[in-house]
């Protein structure tokens, strides 16, 4: 993924800064407002030793930023990245604010990251790992301050060693300190696919718009991991047809559709290229295929001014974080181009997230259908009133949600008397 052109801002939190500055405008926010939605309320930056399992110790760098908890705590994943920023981790919370904004959950936004390739590590180096970054943010995170959950390369796995390492640190159980969870331990039912799920809630809303059946419907997602392989496996259940899709080592194409089953099993017990040579395409060609819906499921800036023009969906689902540039987003949006932001797209995830934390809190579990059933209403519920603020401000779908979602978080810091 390219991470600089001459002329293309592509550092996150300076693209998610722009954002918050369209919006606010709309809403012809104070400036004083605006300064302070644009930057985190605390960031924290740890180093910390791992012993590795050939004897040698690695130092490893970290980040946990808060961006505003005026609503509620912070939440947010963790990511475990070699890509990982301060900048990216300080607009990925960013993000978060704005995200549990727009489907209206009692949360500001967090996230973490850890610069390491967690492809490279052992099972016990992982575990090292994550039990150390948990330490060293314990004091900064906590069920009524900061939860974090997972991102790309954590696991529920993960999340539960931390929540292990917090709970001994605390003295006692302590599950609401992040979601995610093995169910076994607390997880609630339905968060491994929440935010796919979420995504294809969003998605239906979108083809209605578009008077498009699910059943026509050509599919292609970029990224094979939580997000954007149980969303190719929902859309496939629903009757779409799924023609391409990739991970980091690259991806497959096959216009009459892909056999879903098998590219799972290939992804589990060999690699993607597996499926035959003559499918292969690049991250990148997969992006620009004919298909009606694009789900970037990976990572930021893979639609930028020099690929928007050639994208054809007439939908993208950003199940991804950050995955459009501002300058892409005007291309797309001078096509007609339906994006339905990552802050609405992929909301599912911390949806989930916030009922797991619910039922931590109450110790009481809801079922699997229970989960779903609150998760679709209040997707639904999100996108309309997205769709509408559009409507009213003759805007696109992305500052509509940024414009609900600033509305929240300014009423919320008035209430409090900062501003
Ligand atoms: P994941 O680790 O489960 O999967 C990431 C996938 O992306 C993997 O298949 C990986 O191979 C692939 N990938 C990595 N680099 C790539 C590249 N350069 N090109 C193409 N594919 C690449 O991560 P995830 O949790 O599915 O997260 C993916 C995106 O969804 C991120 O932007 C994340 O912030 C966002 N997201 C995740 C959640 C969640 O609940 N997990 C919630 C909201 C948003």
């Amino acid at each position: 993924m390219s991470h600089s052109t001459q002329q293309e801002e592509l550092n996150p939190y300076l693209i998610a800064q722009r954002q918050v500055d369209t919006a606010a405008a709309k809403l012809q926010l104070p400036s004083h407002v605006t300064e302070l939605l644009k930057k985190p309320k605390r960031v924290l930056s740890v180093s910390f030793p791992v012993k590795m399992d050939d004897g040698s110790v690695r130092i490893f760098d970290g980040y946990r930023s808060q961006h505003n908890d005026a609503i509620g705590p912070t939440k947010g994943g963790i990511r475990f990245h070699p890509g990982v920023t301060l900048d990216e981790v300080k607009a990925l919370s960013m993000w978060m604010t704005f995200k549990c904004g727009v489907v209206g959950l009692p949360y500001g936004g967090g996230k973490g990251g850890v610069i390491c390739d967690p492809r490279e590590l052992s099972i016990g180096e992982l575990e090292r790992l994550s039990r150390a970054f948990m330490e060293a943010i314990a004091d900064i995170v906590g069920p009524e301050r900061d939860i974090p959950a997972p991102d790309v390369y954590t696991t529920p796995q993960i999340m539960g060693w931390m929540m292990d390492t917090y709970s001994k640190l605390r003295g006692h159980n302590a599950p609401g300190v992040i979601t995610g969870k093995p169910i076994i331990i607390g997880g609630s039912q339905g968060r491994g696919e929440a935010t796919a799920q979420g995504c294809v809630y969003a998605i239906q809303s979108a083809l209605k718009d578009i008077d498009l059946p699910m059943e026509q419907a050509r599919v292609a997602v970029q990224g094979y991991g939580n997000a954007g392989r149980i969303a190719a496996r929902l859309l496939h259940d629903l009757g779409a047809t799924i023609v391409a899709v990739s991970d980091s080592r690259g991806g497959i194409y096959d216009p009459a559709g892909l056999d879903i089953t098998r590219v799972e099993e290939l992804k589990d017990t060999a690699k993607l290229a597996d499926y035959g040579a003559q499918y292969a395409i690049s991250n990148e060609q997969l992006l620009e295929l004919e298909v009606d819906i694009l789900v970037p499921a990976a990572l930021e800036n893979v639609i930028t001014k020099e690929n928007a023009a050639n994208v054809k969906a007439r939908i993208i689902a950003e199940a991804a974080n950050g995955p459009t540039t501002p300058e892409a987003d005007e291309i797309l949006d001078a096509k007609g181009c339906i994006v339905i932001p990552d802050i609405l797209a992929n909301a599912g995830g911390v949806t989930v997230s916030y009922f797991e934390w619910v039922q931590n809190l109450m110790n009481y579990y809801w079922s699997e259908e229970e989960v779903l059933e609150k998760l679709e209403a209040n997707m639904v519920k999100s996108y309309d009133a997205v769709r509408k603020m559009a409507k009213e401000y003759e805007t696109n779908l992305r500052t509509a949600a940024y414009m609900i979602s600033l509305h929240r978080v300014t009423v919320a810091m008035q209430a409090r008397g900062w501003v």
